[in-house]
This record gives C-alpha cells, sequence and structure tokens, in this order.
C-alpha cells in the first residue's frame, strides 16, 4: 500500500543548527566546542556565545542567507532513504515553516541536494501551530518533526503516526524517536 510520509526540514532532515553554529563561530570570532551545542536545551544556538535573546535574534536573522543556502549538511541516510520511499511508490510531503519568502529557494535547494520534491508536496512559510491543519489535510500516515512546539500540536492527532527527530531539547517528548535516519524503519 502507498503510504504517505510528511518530513519537516530543518534538523529533522538536515543538520542547520549545528551548520548554523560553525557560522556564528566564523563570524564572531569565537570557538565555541560543539559539546555546548549538543547541551542546548533550546532550540535557539546564541547562548553559548553569550549573545540575549534579543542579540541572538538578531544574528539568526542576519545569518539567515547563509544558514540557508550555504553547504548545510542533509544528515547520513536521510537523502537515500527519502529516495528508497519515493521508488517504493509512496508519497512524500515537505512542511517547513521556512518564512515565505524562501520557500521557492529552498525546493530548488533540496533538489540540487538530491532530495525528491514533487510539485504540490512542498508547504512553507506557516506558523509551527498551523502544520497540523496541512498533516490532516493531507491525510499523512507518517509525520517527522524536532520541534516541542510542532510535537504538542500533534499529540493528539489520529490517523498520523508521529516521530521525534532526536535532538538536545526534545528529549521530554514521549513519542517515537528518530536517533538516525539509517535505523529508522516504520
Ligand atoms: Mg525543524
Amino acid at each position: 500500500m502507498d503510504l504517505r510520509f510528511g518530513f519537516d526540514i530543518d534538523d529533522t532532515l538536515i543538520n542547520l543548527r549545528e551548520h548554523a553554529f560553525h557560522l556564528y563561530n566564523q563570524k564572531l570570532k569565537q570557538s565555541v566546542g560543539l559539546e555546548a551545542f549538543r547541551e542546548l536545551k533550546r532550540v535557539e544556538i546564541h547562548e553559548p556565545f553569550g549573545l540575549t535573546d534579543e542579540e541572538g535574534k538578531e544574528m539568526w536573522n542576519r545569518s539567515l542567507e547563509e544558514i540557508y543556502y550555504t553547504s548545510c549538511p542533509a544528515y547520513p541516510g536521510a537523502v537515500d532513504m527519502l529516495n528508497e520511499l519515493v521508488n517504493q511508490g509512496h508519497e512524500i510531503y515537505y512542511i517547513t515553516s521556512r518564512p515565505k519568502e524562501h520557500g521557492e529557494r529552498t525546493k530548488k535547494w533540496l533538489l540540487e541536494r538530491g532530495f525528491p520534491v514533487q510539485d504540490h508536496h512542498f508547504f512553507y512559510g506557516m506558523k509551527d501551530s498551523e502544520k497540523v491543519d496541512i498533516i490532516r489535510e493531507l491525510k499523512l500516515d507518517f509525520y517527522f518533526d524536532d520541534k516541542p512546539e510542532v510535537l504538542e500540536t500533534l499529540s493528539d492527532e489520529a490517523g498520523v503516526k508521529v516521530f521525534v527527530k532526536d535532538q538536545s531539547y526534545n528529549r521530554h517528548i514521549e513519542l517515537a524517536r528518530v536517533n538516525n535516519w539509517p535505523d529508522f524503519s516504520f
């Protein structure tokens, strides 16, 4: 049977925050170690650099172009797995809250990196709280995300099996967990 899979992108399929963490070190001429990254209890990455929340937000927005469109790596196995699912006849959907103005470029970036992206299977620019509406409308069988604010809206959602992509800030979420994509099976 063909199944319908939905994926968040950032920190679910690609290692965006760690990529941004390296960029922050370069830009701020610091050398904060990755152990500080691995201990973060929130999605935002600015604290180990000594930035306030306001400065952190400003830094993120100012760096967004580089964070999104340079060499952010996909997690090992992610591209292969999604292509394999498509080859098996399953449907893949992307649901990202990246801002509207970044939607089409992000789609192109994913294609260039080998992710399978079909027309009408790519949704962007919604709020975290609005993802649930799209997931419901698409009648997804499976959905994957890293962000507690999103996952919490899905915990009672019937019909879709929700997985959390393991990150240091979501260990309190009690859902089926994906640690590494090559180990994932459904
Ligand atoms: Mg995410």
